[in-house]
């Protein structure tokens, strides 16, 4: 059995970890930035632009998974001569979405394509519901009430069931949009980087499946609290925010979005990662 000091030679620790936060401070401090410009902005106002756009990309994406069908919607948007625009992105009210849902019927109609109707129907939805709770952050809260209570059946919940495609991982992603940073989207990137640095092996429960969001989210949460207590970015202690602790593995991990640094991807490039002296495929790696 490994004693506490040489568990502690085998996976992420605290030293480890601000040694990676250094790497990506710059790309992750615009990003909350950007939240708390969000969550701000739902505070003045029912029905802000700048997060309202950013649940239809949501939607239009599947959560950012696949972009083109938000640069199609753009683009069909500019050829019906949609007039609100902030640069090259659509400006989007509450009384936009009934000319958005319209563009993407038109979408579907012109190509038969079945993910333009799935998209179409979940902007109606949207709107319908918008306007039935009276305002963004009444959604949002509503949702985050939902999804915290880890209920098997969120996804049919009258304020929910209508997007299609809303997964676990989009509905985390869209919470922690708004600040929410108990919420974390876990993707195969941190998958991937929780295996490999020992957090899973160290922190899940022992009874998790490893094909379950919760089990890495379990992970991840009681890592932070261990670990990480008392670390602040931007006046948000790490210890309570798996959501930003994501983020920082995300930009760590990714490769091909802005901010991105391709350290620990799909083919890891352990010679030049700066926490290689404590990770637990590094180590298992040299240790043939
Ligand atoms: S890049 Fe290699 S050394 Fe760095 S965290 Fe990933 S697996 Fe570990």
């Amino acid at each position: 059995m490994l004693l506490e000091s040489g568990w502690r030679k085998m996976y992420l620790n605290r030293t480890c970890f601000l040694k990676m936060l250094e790497y990506v401070r710059e790309p992750v401090e615009r990003g909350i930035r950007k939240i708390l410009s969000d969550k701000e902005a739902l505070e003045r106002e029912k029905f802000p632009s700048s997060p309202l756009k950013l649940i239809v990309e949501a939607i239009v994406t599947r959560s950012w998974w696949r972009y083109w069908p938000w640069d199609k919607l753009v683009e069909a948007l500019r050829k019906r001569g949609y007039s609100k625009w902030d640069g090259d992105s659509p400006k989007i009210g509450i009384e936009d979405l009934a000319f958005i849902s319209d563009t993407l019927d038109y979408l579907y109609n012109t190509s038969g394509t079945s993910l333009w109707k799935e998209a179409t129907d979940s902007i109606r939805f949207l709107e319908v519901k918008l306007k039935e709770i009276g305002s963004l952050k009444a959604w949002i809260s509503k949702i985050y009430e939902v999804v915290k209570e880890q209920r098997p059946d969120w996804r049919e919940h009258e304020y929910i069931k209508g997007i299609k495609g809303l997964g676990a991982k989009g509905v985390h992603d869209i919470l922690r949009s708004f600040g929410y940073f108990d919420m974390a989207p876990i993707d195969i990137h941190e998958r991937r980087f929780l295996l490999r640095t020992g957090i899973l092996l160290r922190y899940g429960p022992s009874s998790g499946d490893p094909q379950d969001l919760e089990f890495y989210l379990e992970a991840l949460r009681k890592f932070c609290k261990e670990e990480l207590r008392g670390i602040k970015i931007l006046g948000q202690d790490l210890g309570d925010a798996p959501g930003i602790v994501d983020m920082i593995i995300w930009h760590f991990c990714c490769t091909g979005w802005k901010g991105c640094k391709g350290i620990c991807s799909a083919d890891p490039r352990c010679e030049i990662c700066p926490i290689k002296d404590c990770c637990l495929y590094y180590r298992l790696r040299g240790s043939k």
